[in-house]
């Protein structure tokens, strides 16, 4: 394709998506411009909190066998003090600093050396060059999505090592969980100290950043909108997607071979996290493409909420069950296992149909079939900074006639499935429902004032027809 046939492709592409509903007002896109105390407080509070919060988790499964109230009582009766609980923590080490440098070494090579050729030979799957949404400053950046392939290498090493080659255990990860629970922390701060230093003072795209002024905000936030190092180092997309999700899988797989070497057995409930968090994480980067649409990508600024959230937050507390099965081999009733299976398989359909159905209807334009009927929807309109108008359409058929944020109910039940394949004798293992409920709760909150504030009567005239946000008939 000739160099201008390919800037007049970008040129058309960029009109077609604004159609297609992008927003293109700086005032009312991503995060704020100005701080409220409410916001500053929660930034501190996080700022200060979250790593305690990753470490006490961590900790209390490591020296209370996963108790979250033990730690506390010892600490309030003097039982214990601090400096014991401290000093009985795993310290950093060489072998994990070196094994933790050699995995993200590896991710960074799987990310910007091999191009995606899994789009090549399976037949739906959306890889290579795509482009995202339009930013802000009208910009679209172009994506290389080799996610699934990242993935599938990564694993069929794992297992290559598992069953074969046998270099390094497999309970690997469960054995060194916190010391790389340090390089984590060490990866995270860096990356985030980066992103607020390249933003000031190098940014990729300067009118793609907001800087309040507010010190800890901006850290918190993020300054630049898609931080890149070169043309294809893409902050956003690499920290979210590897090595946080694809370690997910692997932390998993971790901690069911220490459960086999422990007990000599993997119990049922532990083959249900496995499963139903390796479809969740699998969906993740068959739809990495899709991806580039969601509000992390579409309206998170890079700051330490997504860079250390990436490299601590998740990969820690979204695996809590399977370490949690580690220390509490919990054997399910078949009928109550498969009870759970199908809740967790259940929610997963309304969260893919759900994503997939208003993804059809967006890339269609609403010339589609939403359960084997042209979709109904309402027409929308918004206008831009420089007063252009632009046209929407919000559809009401399909999940998004149920509720106007059914995919997180459909992630939510997913998430319940999770935690109840690990019986009732902790709390610990139902943090996840409770921190996704609160995440997606706010989220949802969070976007409704986003389009409300963005269409206005129109976004009224949608909520009059599908009144419920998560539940029909409850909220
Ligand atoms: P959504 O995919 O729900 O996107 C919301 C946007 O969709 C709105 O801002 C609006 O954008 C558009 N929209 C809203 N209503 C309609 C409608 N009726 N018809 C057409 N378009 C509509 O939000 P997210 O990006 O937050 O979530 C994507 C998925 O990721 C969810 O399934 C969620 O559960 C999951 N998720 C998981 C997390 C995890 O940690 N496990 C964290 C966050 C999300 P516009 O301005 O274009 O109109």
């Amino acid at each position: 394709m000739g160099a201008h046939q390919e800037k007049k492709l970008v040129e058309e592409r960029k009109h077609q998506n604004m159609q297609n509903d992008t927003k293109t007002s700086q005032g009312q896109w991503g995060r704020a411009w100005e701080v409220d105390w409410f916001s500053l407080a929660s930034i501190l509070f996080l700022l200060m909190f979250a790593p305690l919060i990753v470490y006490y988790f961590i900790m209390s499964c490591d020296q209370y066998q996963c108790s979250l109230t033990d730690p506390l009582l010892d600490l309030l009766t003097g039982k214990k003090h601090l400096s014991d609980i401290w000093n009985r923590t795993p310290m950093l080490t060489y072998r994990a600093a070196a094994i933790y440098s050699l995995w993200v070494t590896f991710q960074v090579f799987l990310y910007v050396s091999i191009p995606d050729f899994c789009h090549k030979f399976l037949p739906g799957y959306v890889g290579g060059v795509q482009d995202g949404a339009v930013t802000p400053a009208g910009a679209v950046n172009k994506y290389e999505i080799n996610g699934l392939q990242a993935w599938i290498i990564t694993h069929v090493l794992w297992f290559a090592n598992a069953y074969c080659f046998h270099f390094f255990s497999p309970t690997i990860i469960f054995d060194n969980w916190i010391p790389f629970l340090w390089c984590a922390n060490i990866l995270g701060y860096a990356v985030s100290t980066f992103a607020m230093i390249k933003g000031y003072f190098f940014p990729t795209n300067a009118k793609d950043c907001k800087i309040t002024g507010n010190f800890f905000y901006d850290y918190m936030m993020g300054i630049e909108f898609n931080p890149r190092i070169g043309k294809w180092f893409d902050f956003k997309l690499f920290f979210n997607g590897r090595p946080g999700i694809v370690a997910w899988t692997l932390i998993n797989l971790s901690f069911a071979a220490k459960q086999q070497e422990l007990y000599g057995e993997v119990t049922n409930s532990m083959i249900l996290v496995n499963v139903l968090q390796g479809i969740y994480v699998l969906d993740f980067f068959w739809n990495e493409a899709w991806y580039l649409k969601t509000i992390d990508i579409c309206h998170d600024h890079f700051g330490w909420y997504l860079g250390w959230g990436d490299c601590v937050w998740l990969p820690y507390l979204y695996t809590l069950q399977g370490l949690y099965l580690v220390y509490h081999p919990v054997q399910l009733r078949t009928d109550y296992a498969l009870g759970i299976l199908m809740l967790g398989l259940l929610g997963y359909y309304i969260f893919r149909m759900t994503n997939h159905q208003k993804d059809l209807f967006r890339r269609t334009n609403g010339n589609c079939r939403i359960w084997g009927k042209k979709p109904e929807y309402i027409e929308c309109s918004y206008m831009s900074v420089d007063g252009t108008k632009y046209y929407s359409k919000l559809m009401t058929s399909g999940f998004w006639g149920w509720a106007r944020h059914f995919n997180y109910t459909g992630d939510l039940m997913g998430s319940l499935a999770y935690c109840l394949a690990c019986g009732f004798e902790h709390v610990l293992p139902y943090f996840y429902i409770i921190y996704m409920t609160i995440l997606l709760t706010h989220r949802c909150i969070r976007d409704e004032h986003r389009c409300s504030s963005k269409y206005g009567k129109d976004w009224k005239c949608y909520t009059a027809v599908v009144p419920y946000r998560l539940l029909p008939g409850v909220f």
